[in-house]
């Protein structure tokens, strides 16, 4: 089937990312969420990260005019019953997304592909909620959506070939490239990512260096272009442990085990650039190492 409208459920960073890049591909977008504040701020966001593309030439004035032009906001669900494809990229918990599911399933066409942005939750049991399970799939954007390249493209046990081939397409029309992977916990890049970026909390905690010296062997001994600490800052602490909690219960291996500091860092409400505090602080002109 071809998708030309595609519905954007949660604007928040990753939902206005996908809505940006989407839209600049030429699809028509319906982007919702159930904050007022979160969908009014959406377009401001969106025409900023549409400004910064514009100052390097990446695009023109009538791009992000006619992209901006495309996406259209709805504080109603049900609106995105006559979408092609619905890209679900609201808050990271199961019951939030099963009940959006619920929700939305009575308006929906039969042929609309449905699927989900999720990090960490099995592809497998959101679809089978469904009405659709074999027109169910994972749709994994990376974050920040307008610069990263990669999507990973997850198969749930009863997605379908026409399904993924439809989802490839988009991906290809996005001019970003696809990872297929299989539904196991934390797919592809997660599942590889976060234990590097818990086993460099694991080297704080037991004293082997500190914040700055693993960054710096990281970045300068393994040319990594941020070092794992900064990456967890920027990713935000709670999501890490989610992660890796994820992984722990669902490969139910003692390698998962999230470090005892990063929930530490949790705990204090230290969660990286987002709250201001993580393995940096960076309340000042410059981040400072906490430890
Ligand atoms: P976010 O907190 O920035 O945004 C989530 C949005 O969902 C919020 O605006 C919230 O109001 C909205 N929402 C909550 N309940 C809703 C509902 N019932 N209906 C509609 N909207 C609802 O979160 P985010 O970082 O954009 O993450 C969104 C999804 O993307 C999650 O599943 C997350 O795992 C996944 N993801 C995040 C990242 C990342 O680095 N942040 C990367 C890849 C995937």
């Amino acid at each position: 089937m071809t998708i030309e409208k595609i519905g954007i459920i949660g604007a928040g960073q990753m939902g206005n990312g996908i809505s940006h890049v989407c839209a600049l591909a030429g699809y028509e977008i319906l982007l919702t969420d159930v904050s007022a504040d979160a969908l009014a701020k959406s377009l401001g966001i969106i025409e900023g990260n549409l400004n910064r593309q514009l100052t390097k030439g990446t695009i023109t004035d009538a791009e992000k005019a006619d992209a901006l032009a495309r996406i259209t906001l709805t504080n109603n669900l049900a609106d995105l019953g006559q979408t092609d494809l619905v890209i679900e990229a609201a808050t990271e918990r199961e019951e939030i997304k099963a009940a959006i599911f619920d929700e939305l399933l009575p308006h929906l066409k039969p042929e609309t592909i449905l699927t989900s942005n999720t990090s960490s939750i099995s592809i497998t049991r959101l679809a089978s909620r469904t009405d659709r399970p074999e027109k169910f799939m994972g749709f994994h954007f990376m974050n920040p959506v307008p610069i990263m390249q990669l999507v990973e493209l997850i198969r749930g046990i009863a997605t379908d070939e026409p399904t993924f081939n439809a989802c490839q397409e988009v991906v290809d029309r996005l001019g970003k490239t696809s990872a297929p992977a299989e539904d196991f916990p934390a797919f592809i890049v997660n599942r590889i990512l976060m234990p590097m970026i818990n086993e460099a909390i694991y080297t704080l905690y037991e004293g082997v260096g500190s914040v700055k010296s693993i960054d710096t062997s990281l970045k300068l001994g393994a040319n990594h272009p941020m070092g794992p600490l900064e990456l967890a800052d920027f990713i935000g602490l709670d999501t890490c442990l989610a992660i890796m909690n994820v992984l722990h219960e669902g490969l139910a291996d003692t390698k998962y085990r999230p470090c005892p500091l990063l929930t530490k860092y949790v705990e204090a409400g230290w969660l990286g650039r987002k709250t201001g505090r993580g393995f940096y602080d960076y309340r000042g002109e410059t981040p400072v190492p906490t430890r």
